[in-house]
C-alpha cells in the first residue's frame, strides 16, 4: 500500500473544496464538509485561515473611505474623466 499517494490525492482532494469555499462556490453541504475536515486536517486549516484572511484585508482595503470632501473628488474626477470620454 502506497501511503504517500494516498495522501497526495486527499490532499488535492481537499485543496480543491478549499478552493470552492474560498471563492464563495461552494454548497453548504460542502462548506460543511470542509469545516468538518479542517478540525482533523491542519493543513487546510491554516491555508483557509491564511486565505480568509488575505480575503478579509482585500475587503477592508477596497471599503471606501467616504469623507465628504474624499467622495467629492471622486465625483468630480469621474465627471471629468466621463467628460473627456465623449
Ligand atoms: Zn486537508
Amino acid at each position: 500500500m502506497n501511503k504517500q499517494t494516498m495522501e497526495v490525492e486527499q490532499n488535492q482532494a481537499c485543496t480543491e473544496l478549499l478552493q470552492l469555499v474560498i471563492d464563495g462556490q461552494a454548497t453548504a453541504e460542502q462548506h460543511q464538509e470542509l469545516m468538518k475536515h479542517l478540525e482533523r486536517c491542519e493543513e487546510c486549516r491554516e491555508e483557509y485561515l491564511l486565505s480568509k484572511s488575505i480575503t478579509d484585508s482585500l475587503k477592508n482595503h477596497i471599503k471606501p473611505n467616504y469623507s465628504p470632501n474624499g467622495l467629492a473628488n471622486t465625483i468630480q474626477s469621474k465627471i471629468s474623466e466621463t467628460a473627456s470620454l465623449k
